[in-house]
């Protein structure tokens, strides 16, 4: 449950790895929250009274997680005030409510007050940073969803926490400047109201900083000359454009990108990001040393592919939201061939040439488990969902051509209802015309053939 947190130096390290924790959902089967938030920022102090509804939960298998910090005023069901049982927790606290006698069923509806303070990391003394932190630096508030500044509901039986939720917050911050909820635009201080039917993970970020709008990208806190925050907005207008007509999808989503000031004093080239679909923020680093003035393009290609595997994630990952055996392969290594495809739009052939030399490094002494053979979500480790996985593609469409893959990803995000497997995969190959034959050779070749320099030479050698 505690989210990854990525220390690491802003290189090209860092754009590649940030990319690797986040949970995206959108479904009107999400919780929704509403209620009141009030936010000092002088004094690190945040109250809420806050409604759950929609819980998709019917008997007692659930519990109320939130950040640590915050003390409870009241648990209370539509009738009665509930009492709680708080073993305790890691970064945050767990509540299992009950009536005195029994544990009681997951409410309609349950309102929870609570406040709790927060220190202000303004010196250079704080040791550690992650998303589990409610970070306040004296300019910024930053509170994602892994930090649980709200309540978040815990399903036991499937270990599931329901980040996302549907909203209607107001949000009272007497100090601020502006005030952010993540799937909404910015809004002027003091007082803001959020409304969204879509549901989101809720990364609050408040305090004094500007916002900059543009067509496809918001930025906040970020400082950038206006002419380099548009060359910004071109490429990610120019990423989307690239897979709204590849995957036939409008992208209908803006980012918002988020730069504050790292609690953490790591030293001046060090940095940390993260990202809570439709933002992506970063901690330390700057978004205004990325772009080449002079091409008004990303300084370097690997900028452009962490961007496209982040946008590709609306397709994968929100429009279908994959479960089962296949679950990280289509979660990740389809963006992740996305961003490669986008990469050699933006910088040529050789952007696909270098990737997969690159990846060879990676794949030595790696056992791969064929995809026709996992049986657990969890076989496809970080090196087969970002590395293998993206290659397997790549070499499918060296056997079949670029437009018949983007017709099996779009039949996939057609079949947004259907389990993420193995017999999936072959239905949406098929489905694209992927004859019976051409899979059979890629199954026999490829897939099954655990050599992984037979993988490398069909990349290589079949047209180039
Ligand atoms: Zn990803």
């Amino acid at each position: 449950m505690k989210p990854n947190c990525f220390l690491i130096a802003i290189s090209f390290i860092f754009w590649m790895l940030i990319s690797s924790n986040h949970i995206l959902a959108q479904n009107s089967s999400a919780p929704h929250i509403s209620g009141k938030v009030r936010i000092s920022m002088k004094d690190g102090l945040i109250a809420s009274d806050i409604i759950l509804s929609n819980i998709p939960i019917k008997d007692t298998a659930f519990r109320i997680n939130l950040n640590r910090g915050m003390n409870i005023k009241l648990f209370k069901d539509s009738a009665t005030v509930l009492k709680y049982n708080n073993p305790p927790g890691d970064e945050y606290i767990s509540y299992r409510l009950h009536n005195g006698k029994g544990y009681v069923d997951a409410p309609k509806k349950l309102n929870i007050t609570y406040s709790g303070a927060f220190p202000i990391y303004n010196e250079s003394n704080n040791f550690y940073d992650y998303q589990g932190v409610i970070a306040l630096n004296g300019k910024t508030l930053r509170a994602t969803n892994y930090s649980k500044w709200y309540p978040v509901i815990y399903d036991t039986k499937n270990d599931t926490e329901l980040l996302d939720m549907t909203y209607d917050l107001m949000v009272e911050c007497t100090d601020c400047k502006t005030i952010f909820l993540n799937g909404s635009e910015a809004q002027p201080g003091p007082i803001a109201r959020f409304k969204s039917e879509k549901a989101y993970g809720l990364l609050l970020f408040t305090g004094d900083y500007e916002v900059q709008k543009f067509s496809e990208s918001n930025f906040l806190n970020a400082e950038m000359p206006v002419d380099m925050a548009e060359a910004f907005n071109k490429q990610i207008s120019s990423i989307k454009g690239f897979l709204e007509s590849k995957l036939e999808i409008p992208y209908g989503q803006k980012i918002t990108f988020i730069q504050h000031k790292a609690i953490e004093p790591y030293g001046p080239n060090k940095s940390w990001g993260f990202v809570v679909f439709p933002s992506i923020a970063v901690a330390g680093g700057r978004f205004n040393d990325q772009i080449d003035m002079k091409t008004k393009k990303f300084n370097h290609l690997i900028k452009c592919s962490f961007y496209a595997h982040e946008l590709s994630h609306y397709y994968f990952g929100t429009v279908l939201i994959p479960d089962s055996t296949l679950r990280w392969f289509f979660l990740e290594s389809i963006p992740e061939y996305l961003s490669v495809k986008a990469t050699e739009k933006e910088y040529g052939k050789q952007a696909t040439v270098d990737y997969i030399n690159n990846a060879k490094t990676f794949l030595e002494k790696k056992t791969i488990i064929p995809l026709s053979k996992i049986t657990k979500p969890e076989q496809i480790d970080d090196v087969y969902r970002y590395t293998y996985g993206p290659l397997l593609l790549l070499a499918l469409e060296k056997k079949v051509g670029e437009k018949k893959i983007y017709k099996m990803f779009q039949k996939a995000l057609a079949g947004k209802n259907s389990k993420t497997d193995y017999s999936f995969l072959v239905k949406i190959a098929k489905e694209a015309a992927i004859s019976g034959l051409e899979w059979k050779s890629f199954e026999d070749d490829l897939i099954n053939n655990q050599q992984l320099d037979v993988l490398f030479e069909h990349l290589n050698t079949v047209k180039k």
